[in-house]
């Protein structure tokens, strides 16, 4: 086993320490949203104590700093991606927006009717409804990649899949319902030998693992702030330079323009500005700037190894458990353990267990047809970070035999 100072790694995140119901609290909903550490926290005091302003446009010291700062931030993230230039960084709200803007920007200006985009029974409905509303106004067909029993895609019906008229797949990196780690590498190759490009998903990998968008040989890659131990309200869209540059703007409004006229047709800023119109939210891309580099301060390697103990033993402990079946068991999988136990439903799990401390999601995940192919409307689902412990692993597996044990 791989030697990890948890016990440091929760010193950062002041959160930890706090108590619910009494009891302390044992975080296991990781996967909706990561706590985030005093690094980050730090920041947003810092910047709105001494150089809150306007980024870009202003001449004076603290839009200058401001600016420095935000765009320092995309040099992080450029690198944290393994990028080729800054400039294929685009800062949204998150991987819902990026994904959005892929849909209405490449979407609208590239697809015809009867173009076909592949998405994959894996998907959270971000990445399935945006596409559901540009092929009812577009005339786009959707087909959907299956996953097998154990919620592992199935490849060779995705070869099957690929046609001439397939134009775009977009797939998730890792399942946020099961935890899946999928083949996005080899899925890119197969995509691009269609003369198709791929978009992924990548809000519960970054948290996970090394992720290097020119080995995946991704066209757009997306992921949250949130849930890479940063803020809520910002996340990024990675996209090949070319493509980038091609593509129409989506929003508009100050920032993206060159010039704006009555007369000529209005010129827009070059990428990455194109696509951030309007004020950005400042604080957050620069706190998201210092969460990353505290996750690599930890090393994402590091952080992997120590959540697959963390699953193995949550996997372990709970199987004692009667009537419990684990939904997903993919071979390879992030942190995540999706469950459902009979005789008690989940909602009433995740209540009552949160009055002994713990706190694990229940529900359907933003992954309805996923859920509805494993037979179930909901599951329990505990997830992992840099900052559980392995007791606490059993805290949640003695609260869960508790809980149940008092509702069947
Ligand atoms: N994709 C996946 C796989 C996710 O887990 C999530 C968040 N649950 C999203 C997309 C959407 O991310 P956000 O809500 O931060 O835009």
């Amino acid at each position: 086993s791989v030697p990890f100072d948890v016990e440091q790694v929760r010193a950062d995140f002041p959160i930890l320490s706090r108590q619910v119901h009494g009891k302390p609290l044992v975080y296991l909903d990781n996967a909706a949203t990561s706590q985030t550490p005093r690094q980050v926290i730090d920041v947003f005091s810092d910047y709105y104590s001494r150089y809150n302003a306007n980024i870009h446009r202003g001449l004076h010291t603290l839009a200058d700093e401001a600016t420095v700062a935000y765009e320092d931030t995309r040099e992080t993230v450029r690198a944290f991606l393994n990028a080729e230039h800054r400039r294929q960084i685009i800062f949204t709200r998150g991987t819902t927006e990026a994904i959005n803007l892929v849909a209405n920007s490449w979407g609208r200006a590239n697809l015809k009717p009867g173009d076909e985009v592949l998405i994959s029974m894996l998907e959270h409905h971000s990445n399935i409804v945006p596409w559901q509303l540009l092929a009812a106004e577009l005339g786009l067909v959707i087909k959907v990649i299956p996953v097998d029993e154990r919620g592992v895609l199935d490849i060779s019906a995705y070869q099957a899949l690929l046609t001439e008229r397939t134009r775009l797949v977009a797939v998730n990196h890792v399942s946020n319902a099961l935890g899946t780690i999928n083949p996005v590498r080899e899925m890119a190759a197969m995509a691009h030998a269609h003369g198709a490009l791929i978009l992924v998903d990548g809000a519960q990998a970054t948290p996970h693992q090394i992720v290097d968008v020119r080995e995946i040989d991704a066209d757009f890659y997306a992921f949250s702030g949130h849930k890479v131990y940063g803020p809520t309200g910002v996340g990024v869209l990675y996209g090949k330079l070319e493509l980038l540059e091609a593509m129409p703007p989506w929003q508009g409004g100050g920032e993206m323009i060159q010039t704006v006229s009555f007369d000529v047709p209005t010129t827009f800023a070059a990428v990455p500005h194109k696509f951030e119109a309007g004020t950005p939210p400042i604080a957050e891309v620069i706190a998201l700037g210092a969460a990353l580099r505290w996750v690599e301060s930890i090393g994402l390697f590091a952080i992997g190894a120590w959540e697959q103990q963390l699953l193995q033993h949550a996997t372990r402990a709970v199987s004692d458990i009667e009537g419990l079946r684990i939904i997903g068991t993919a071979p390879h999988k992030a942190g995540v353990l999706s469950f459902v136990v009979e005789g008690a439903h989940p909602q009433d799990i995740g209540l009552l267990i949160d009055q002994l401390g713990v706190a694990i999601r229940t529900g359907n995940h933003c992954a309805q047809p996923l859920l509805a192919q494993f037979g179930v409307e909901a599951t329990c689902r505990a997830s992992f970070a840099a900052y559980n412990t392995l007791e606490e692993v059993d805290v949640f597996a003695a609260a869960l035999t508790r809980v149940v044990n008092m509702v069947r």
